[in-house]
């Protein structure tokens, strides 16, 4: 589904991405990890095509139908949340698959509401649901559950995982948490000075155990 060779971004005279060949599967679920400032979010919009100060000398290859939610991004507060949800939508049946996908994320009922009327979690799932509508064939997410309380996240989680097994599209998931790449990722990648510094596949049955002590092994790993 995607495909880069010695993609290259520099601010000024650092090159915040040194040549990064990445290729993700069609359906593969990839996590990518790194520590504050090594450039996750950068590789995401360079993928999702955002970023025109991107140099190479090779190639980038992604799918048609691409979402992307962005690390910051909320709802855009004068729009109600159903109206959030089909943004960029148009056609016959626009309503209809944004209330499709509200129900899908747990949010029946809800498509009138104003997004200060949902809570963080709530603001989440219609995130998820935004991202969802357009039927992506590769969704990147930039740290989606970052300002959630834990029981949230968790209950998150379940709910990405879930609708990924539905639909199947490959997934680019930036987080800084290891148990939660663990957790959700078939495969996880660390981003370390610009580069792809580990590439683990995460071989696991679902639903999975954080006790499960072949997930410590993964997670010591990384
Ligand atoms: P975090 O985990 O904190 O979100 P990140 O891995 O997503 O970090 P990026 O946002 O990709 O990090 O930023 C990588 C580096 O590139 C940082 O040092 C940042 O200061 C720099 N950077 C990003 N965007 C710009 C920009 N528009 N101009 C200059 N420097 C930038
Ligand atoms: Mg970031």
């Amino acid at each position: 589904a995607v495909r880069t060779r010695r993609l290259v971004r520099r601010f000024g005279e650092r090159a915040v991405l040194k040549e990064i060949d990445l290729d993700l599967a069609q359906g593969e679920f990839t996590a990518l990890l790194g520590r504050s400032g090594s450039g996750k979010s950068t590789l995401l919009r360079a993928v999702a095509r955002l970023d025109h100060g991107v140099e190479g000398t090779g190639e980038l290859v992604v799918p048609e139908r691409v979402s992307l939610s962005f690390q910051d991004s909320r709802l855009l507060p004068w729009l109600r949340v159903l109206d959030n949800v089909v943004l960029g939508l148009r056609g016959p049946g626009t309503r209809a698959r944004g209330l499709t996908a509200l129900e899908e994320v747990g949010l029946a009922g809800r498509d009138r509401s104003w997004p200060h009327e949902l809570s963080g979690g709530e603001q989440q799932r219609a995130a998820l649901a935004r991202a969802l509508v357009h039927d992506p064939e590769l969704l990147l997410a930039d740290e989606p559950f970052g300002a959630l309380d834990a029981l949230t996240r968790i209950k998150m989680h379940g709910l990405l995982r879930e609708l990924y097994e539905r639909h199947r599209p490959a997934v680019l998931l930036v987080t800084h948490d290891v148990d939660e790449a663990v957790e959700l990722a078939d495969r996880v990648l660390v981003l370390e000075d610009g580069l792809i510094s580990l590439d683990l596949p995460i071989d696991l049955p679902t639903p999975r155990s954080r006790r499960d002590p072949r997930f410590q092994e993964y997670r010591d790993a990384l």
